[in-house]
């Protein structure tokens, strides 16, 4: 069920109640603000339903907008569409997060050819991390279209800038899901023979630039993580250092684009 706008127009009673309740049980930064709910839809096939498992396991998805409910507040509510035909997208039309159950199978082909054969249970945490990042960054998109927050860059480059700053600031585990979220972008990079002019004018930046910038991130927002992205050679050193900065200032606009709507948990 999709709920569009529903601060001005009128919603199920029933809805209404789990809306309420939801909103009593959360505790962030607005208290009245709007919530992004999950909408499962039905698996057709038992691969998808094998794919929502991993999804939900340990009630993954839930805790997943709850951390998302918790560090930011959105002025219209969002529906988490888990299961839907196209995606990860955000469609501002309808305030809807798509996130196919097939995205499971694209992040695990991309694993899988790179490290061999995983546990399991490693497996699921690599889609799980993965599927968190994809969903701040999706968050991103959400926030930028109901505030109207200007961008003067690529819009992409600044949600997956939201995406690893609300992890790194916010979340318990945010540096090893970004650098989960970053060596899947390295993975992307190298699934590509050649590239073409589209892969230049895209909205995105490349993947492998998309790996740099998360990796620059994360070594300019803990001081242990620097040493080890410099011992690693992932980044040269001077990269590393200018990366302090370039974090600062990415974290402190966001701060100032999205006031009140940032949780100061
Ligand atoms: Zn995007």
């Amino acid at each position: 069920m999709i709920i569009k706008n529903s601060f001005e127009q009128p919603m199920p009673g029933f809805v209404s109640i789990l809306f309420a309740l939801s909103l009593s049980m959360v505790i962030s930064a607005n208290a009245n603000a709007a919530k992004m709910q999950i909408n499962i839809l039905k698996p057709t096939n038992s691969q998808e339903a094998e794919n929502l498992e991993i999804l939900t396991e340990n009630n993954a998805l839930d805790e997943t907008v709850k951390f998302i409910n918790d560090a930011v507040s959105f002025d219209y509510p969002v529906t988490l569409s888990v299961g839907a035909e196209d995606g990860p997208l955000f469609d501002p039309a309808i305030n809807d997060i798509s996130l196919p159950f097939m995205f499971v199978d694209t992040i695990l082909t991309h694993f899988e050819s790179s490290l061999g054969d995983l546990e399991e249970s490693e497996q699921n945490a690599i889609v799980l991390d993965v599927v968190t990042h994809t969903l701040l960054h999706e968050t991103a998109h959400a926030l930028i279209a109901q505030l109207d927050i200007p961008i003067v860059g690529k819009e992409e480059d600044a949600a997956d800038a939201l995406a690893t700053m609300l992890l790194l600031e916010y979340h318990d585990s945010g540096t090893d899901i970004a650098l989960t979220a970053a060596d899947m972008f390295a993975l992307e990079d190298q699934s590509i023979d050649q590239f073409e002019n589209a892969d230049y004018w895209g909205v995105h930046s490349l993947d492998i630039q998309r790996y740099y910038s998360t990796l620059c991130y994360i070594a300019g927002n803990n001081d242990d993580e620097r040493q080890l992205i410099i011992e690693d050679e992932l980044l040269s050193e001077d990269k590393a250092d200018e990366c302090i900065d370039e974090y600062a200032l990415m974290v402190s606009s966001w701060e100032a684009l999205l006031g009140n709507s940032l949780s100061d948990l």
